[in-house]
């Protein structure tokens, strides 16, 4: 029973565009009624008609230690005494600072922002206005926000209903957005080559997230950092996702790359509205009020969102064995998927790293948007209703990754590894 969410979505719909406030909310390309969340505890979401979810979307990433943890919920509410924003510099940002300099080495200097979509848009701005050059090269699929640059060939919502390009998105910013394939490094050294001096930056989910999860091929990202050192372009990590949730120096110290600008959001922010961009020193110091690239924000560092992030990070690095922690569970979800999987007889693929997880109903490899989008995403589609009425929330997309929050037990993935057998046998 969904009744109220079926009321308040009826409801939702006349006064905001498509009942949602982010597309992918909807459910559009999965079909249905999206429900309408009350409140949230550990690993599980409560929908308006009371019924309860074992949660895989943790906000997309931000809930890493679970829902309404209690020393981030305390420290909201202590901090909200003092007032929630002031528009003047606090400690509080510096403590945050400092944090993050701590936990990812080849940060030098970062900048707090109140997005994902605000960090990437003010990496890329910084890396033109560092090289003096116009273009950048992005990934089919990789999502950085919704920042015009960005959304020619993006993942996530924009691939999910399949919109081809975007109106309102002028030529001329589309003509400096060159795409290449994940995972073919001929064809970014090609781009370069063709575009000769004239590329500020390369911008990448080290990780893909945003079409499925994907992982970047051996020497992929070590070539496109050797094609950055040769050609003064300024490699920019989309670490939106990955950032402190694959270790908490994110896919840089998973995988060993160092990028030269990282961008941050989601586990940053603890669950409020936090990004960042930082990087190397002698490109932060382009920032204004140091340099001339102009980037700004009333809210930026706001200090409930900066108690929210800080206690959620600082968590983290206290705590690394919680990283091995959610290793182990997602570990134990794949392989228990794959059993159910196997049986069920029809072809999968399922891409994991770390506390990142998707499950394609593919009879080939899935290692870039072509073999993402080429996969029985219908399949997908049935198998998401058929999780959702056994109690498992999954992203409402075959071109979302999956991901766990550490506060998920044993039980809970016996229970989600119990409902995809049974949901596997109403799938066609
Ligand atoms: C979510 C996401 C963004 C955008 O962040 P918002 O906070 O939604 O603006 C950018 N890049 C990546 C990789 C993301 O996953």
């Amino acid at each position: 029973m969904i009744n109220n969410s079926i009321q308040l979505f009826e409801r939702a719909q006349r006064s905001i565009p498509g009942g949602v406030n982010s597309p992918v909310r909807a459910f559009k390309s999965v079909g249905g009624t999206p429900l309408f969340i009350k409140k949230a505890q550990g690993a599980y979401l409560y929908d308006a008609d009371d019924n309860r979810y074992i949660d895989y979307i943790a906000s997309w990433g931000p809930m890493i230690l679970g829902h309404a943890y209690e020393p981030v919920v305390k420290a909201i509410q202590e901090y909200a005494e003092y007032s929630t924003s002031y528009g003047a510099p606090t400690e509080l940002e510096i403590e945050m600072a400092e944090l993050i300099l701590s936990m990812v080495p080849n940060v030098d200097m970062i900048r707090m922002v109140s997005s994902g979509t605000e960090a990437c848009m003010s990496a890329l701005r910084l890396a033109r206005g560092y090289t003096g050059r116009n273009k950048v090269i992005k990934f089919e699929g990789h999502y950085h926000g919704h920042a015009d640059s960005f959304l020619v060939k993006a993942g996530s919502g924009v691939a999910t209903f399949n919109i081809q390009t975007v109106p309102g998105i002028t030529a001329g910013v589309s003509a400096d957005t060159l795409v290449a394939a994940y995972n073919n490094l001929e064809q970014v050294q090609q781009l370069v080559a063709e575009n000769k001096g004239e590329v500020a930056a390369i911008i990448m989910e080290p990780v893909a997230g945003n079409m499925g999860c994907i992982l970047p091929e051996a020497g992929f990202l070590e070539g496109v950092r050797a094609l950055c050192d040769a050609e003064g372009i300024v490699f920019i990590m989309d670490e939106v996702m990955t950032g402190f949730r694959l270790a908490p120096g994110g896919a840089q110290e998973k995988l060993g790359i160092k990028a030269d600008l990282v961008t941050y959001g989601k586990v940053i922010g603890g669950g409020m509205p936090v990004g960042a961009f930082g990087g190397r020193r002698d490109i932060m110091e382009k920032i204004a009020p140091l340099g001339s690239v102009y980037q700004a924000g009333t809210l930026s560092g706001n200090p409930i969102a900066m108690i929210a992030g800080y206690t959620t990070l600082k968590t983290l690095k206290d705590n690394p064995s919680i990283y091995a922690e959610l290793d182990e569970k997602c570990n134990y979800l794949k392989i228990g998927l794959n059993e159910v999987l196997q049986a069920w007889g029809q072809p999968y693929i399922i891409n994991q790293l770390g506390s990142m997880i998707s499950v394609h109903f593919s009879d080939h490899a899935v290692t870039d948007f072509a073999t993402a989008s080429s996969a029985n995403n219908a399949r997908f589609n049935q198998f998401f209703h058929a999780m959702l009425k056994r109690g498992i929330y999954l992203p409402p997309s075959a071109f979302e990754a999956w991901f766990l929050n550490n506060a998920l037990t044993q039980q809970d993935l016996d229970e989600t590894i119990r409902a995809a057998k049974e949901s596997l046998q109403e799938i066609d």
